[in-house]
């Protein structure tokens, strides 16, 4: 589906989406959390994530760590992936490309879909544009990051495939990950005050792509690059793929 397809869907408050889903979260999308519940980033992220920050929460019984009774806790906050509900947003790799999917309705959900509209006025009704503009904010620090580690590492001497393999498993690591002051960076953005969101995000962007310039470990960045082109909704090869 394209944003020019028809599509229509009403919610009806169930709440039975909100079980049992892995949702990968992007930076703005924990400064958004953070702000529906007022606490700092840091709170949002020990509160409703894992991952270390890149990953929805769920408790032991399936539901949403946000969820209260039937309804969104967070809904103001609410990230990307359950605005988008019931689509799903496919990325295509290298490219600015998007692609829509409906995806399968939870078992007894009580929405209603139908054609009444298109996938834009879905889309809009959802405030989706704010959240599409602050991820590609941060998509731009991927190719900073390839700059970056093809600076730092010589592939000539360092097989490629195993240094990516490296990566892309401590990056997808549930628990005992090394511990990575760039990813930290990458989702506490409670040191920036005092300014708008989108003012937030392009500060937090250029103090990341400092961070990033001025790190000469590989490994480090390799992971960083990794876990953001992943919480931003884009395969890892967006980052592995060695020119
Ligand atoms: S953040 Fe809100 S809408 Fe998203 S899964 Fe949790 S409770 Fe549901
Ligand atoms: S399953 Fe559908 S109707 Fe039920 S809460 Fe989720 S979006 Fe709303």
């Amino acid at each position: 589906m394209n944003r020019n397809s028809p599509f229509s869907y009403v919610c009806n408050a169930c709440g039975l989406c909100c079980h049992n889903k892995v949702i990968t979260l992007s930076p703005y999308d924990v400064m958004r959390l953070a702000r529906a519940v007022a606490a700092s980033t840091r709170d949002a992220i020990d509160r409703f994530t894992i991952r270390r920050g890149s990953i929805l929460k769920f408790t032991d019984d399936g539901a949403c760590a946000a969820l209260e009774g039937a309804c969104c806790g967070v809904h103001r906050g609410r990230p990307l992936a359950c605005r988008l509900y019931p689509l799903g947003l496919e990325r295509i790799e290298h490219s600015d490309g998007e692609k829509f999917v409906m995806l399968e309705p939870a078992i007894g959900s009580l929405g209603d879909y139908g054609i009444d509209g298109d996938v834009n006025g879905f889309l809009d009704a959802q405030g989706v544009g704010v959240y599409l503009t602050a991820n590609a904010r941060y998509a731009s620090l991927l190719p900073v990051f390839r700059e970056r580690i093809a600076a730092a590492v010589d592939f000539d001497r360092v097989e490629p495939r195993e240094f990516w393999r490296r990566a892309i498993r401590e990056a997808l690591a549930e628990s005992n990950y090394d511990p990575n002051p760039l990813i930290d960076a990458m989702f506490d953005t409670s040191a920036i005050v005092g300014l708008g969101d989108a003012e937030i995000v392009a500060v937090h962007v250029e103090r990341l792509a400092q961070i990033i310039r001025h790190e000469s470990n590989a490994e480090m960045l390799a992971v960083a690059a990794v876990f953001l082109a992943v919480s931003l909704g884009y395969s890892p090869r967006e980052v592995t793929v060695v020119s």
